[in-house]
């Protein structure tokens, strides 16, 4: 591998040298810098973004990867063609020192519903190739092939389960959060993070990034479909709500935590410059339309919500029925139900990250106040809003909980009264390291309408036409083991009339 990508940077090298003039060029003054692979996201029908950070020595404890402070540029390509024999266009991104030399490119004017393939060049060294897809186009419903997984921790074990996504060659790919976690390294685990304190600094946060991006395995992962990308709370630090923190370790001023923690995201994902953050803001939720197929609205549920209720964890609090509660914002709520409200497609995927339906934890009432039963006004509104609008095909995915759940939801959770839609929750890439096939935490009398529990690592495989969608829950024994293979562990069928999980 090392000795292939050696010899390709030599050909590059010849190439690069002779390139234009025009904007500074590294010609050979920096070692391999694409360390941190590719990536594609934000599929649209017309393109795609694609993405790189040029990072010889990714791991340099100034977050700056190894670069010389000179705006560096970077000429890309998409083709239509793996072999990159028939280009569809060409372009040169000048990086800076302010991004952390990373690369952003937006597509546009491509052709829907279609493969391209993409690499990047620079001082004569050439990226790795990714794939990437526009989505089809309006007025068109051709079958979808997604995966979506969620939390990532680094040291709990390999990423066997994203090389396993990759080999599934699919359509698309979301990543609902917990991305990275922030924690400070330790030695009792399979892998150490870098830096070794807690992260709190724009450099620290770039380094953690930088440590992720050069795991091979999500490597990839990126480099094999677009993906769909919203955090949760480790992106930034442990249940943090809006702009109130955790816990006063390490201390300093939160707000500037969280503008260095979101500047470090951005810089590292495949996102357009719609979502660039502004100090400690940054606007995340969105909606991406998959032809007349699909509808995701990706949405932010730490940016903008009231502190969690009885001072977090599992309760009894009647507070978290206070209306004026609310996990999305006032804002995002309005958009949200607005664009449910247009049906824009057969599915209504909602894209988030904690615990959607109703989870009673014990016999008294003792809820997550972290989840949607800490704000359950606020989801009784939005669940309301696609139930009185006819939306039979909503399916919420979600994260955060490292196991796999599947649920009904309920239009009265007290009563079970009349399914309106459908849950689905990704197990962990790794977080809590190997699983425990035989644990079996479900519990029917106290949540009749949640049907599957699973305690193992890995994500969701679906594929979706105009009239049902299959729904695999796909796992790996071990993660502390590399290379275990992937099996389905679950299975469910979810009708785009008829909400509710189906057995296959
Ligand atoms: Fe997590
Ligand atoms: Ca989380």
């Amino acid at each position: 591998m090392t000795t292939l990508r050696r010899r390709t940077f030599i050909v590059g090298g010849l190439a690069g040298a002779s390139a234009g003039v025009l904007v500074p060029r590294l010609a050979n003054a920096i070692s391999y810098p694409f360390t941190l692979g590719v990536a594609s996201g934000e599929p649209a029908a017309d393109g795609f973004v694609i993405w790189t950070r040029l990072a010889p020595n990714p791991l340099n404890a100034d977050g700056l990867g190894g670069m010389p402070n000179t705006n560096t540029a970077v000429d890309w390509q998409v083709a239509t063609d793996e072999r990159f024999t028939s280009i569809a266009r060409t372009g040169t991104f000048t990086t800076t020192q302010a991004s952390a030399h990373s690369v952003h490119v937006t597509l546009t004017g491509l052709e829907p519903g279609r493969e391209y393939w993409y690499r990047f060049r620079t001082g004569g060294h050439i990226s790795p190739v990714g794939r990437a897809l526009t989505a089809p186009a309006v007025g068109t419903s051709p079958e979808l092939s997604m995966l979506f997984a969620s939390c990532s921790h680094y040291e709990e074990g390999y990423f066997t389960a994203y090389r396993r996504m990759a080999e599934e060659h699919p359509d698309l790919i979301l990543h609902l959060g917990d991305y990275i976690y922030e924690g400070a390294a330790t030695t009792t685990k399979v892998r150490e993070f870098a830096p070794a304190a807690e992260i709190s600094t724009l450099a620290n946060y770039r380094v953690r990034h930088a440590q992720y991006k050069t795991d091979p395995d999500l490597q990839a992962a990126h480099a094999t479909a677009p993906w769909l990308v919203v955090w949760d709370d480790h992106e930034v630090e442990n249940n943090y709500a809006n702009l109130i923190r955790n816990d006063t370790n390490p201390a300093g001023d939160f707000k500037a935590r969280r503008a260095a923690a979101y500047k470090a995201y951005y810089e590292h994902m495949p996102l357009r410059s719609a979502q660039a953050p502004t100090a400690e803001n940054m606007l995340l939720h969105r909606r991406v339309r998959w032809g007349s197929l699909a509808t995701f609205h990706m949405l932010d549920t730490r940016q903008y919500r009231t502190d969690q209720a009885c001072g977090d964890g599992s309760k009894v609090c009647p507070e978290a029925d206070n209306p004026s509660r609310t996990l999305t914002g006032t804002s995002q709520e309005t958009w949200l139900i607005d664009g449910l409200r247009q049906k824009l497609g057969t599915w209504d995927f909602l894209g988030q990250q904690v615990f959607f339906a109703q989870r009673l934890n014990s016999a008294d009432g003792a809820r997550s106040m972290d989840a949607w039963d800490g704000y359950t006004a606020n989801r009784t509104r939005i669940q309301n809003a696609w139930d009185t609008n006819g939306n039979k095909g909503t399916v919420v995915l979600t994260g955060d909980v490292h196991r796999s759940w599947a649920a009904n939801l309920m239009q009265n959770y007290g009563t079970q009264n009349r399914i309106i839609g459908t849950e689905l929750v990704t197990t962990s890439i790794t977080s809590g390291g190997d699983g425990n096939a035989a644990d079996n935490s479900l519990n029917p009398t106290l949540n009749p309408h949640v049907k599957y529990f699973k305690n193992l690592r890995g994500y969701v495989r679906t594929r979706t036409t105009s009239t049902q969608m299959n729904v695999d829950f796909r796992a790996v024994d071990k993660v502390t083991v590399r290379d275990y293979p992937v099996k389905t562990v679950g299975s469910y069928i979810v009708e785009a009339t008829n909400p509710g999980l189906q057995a296959p």
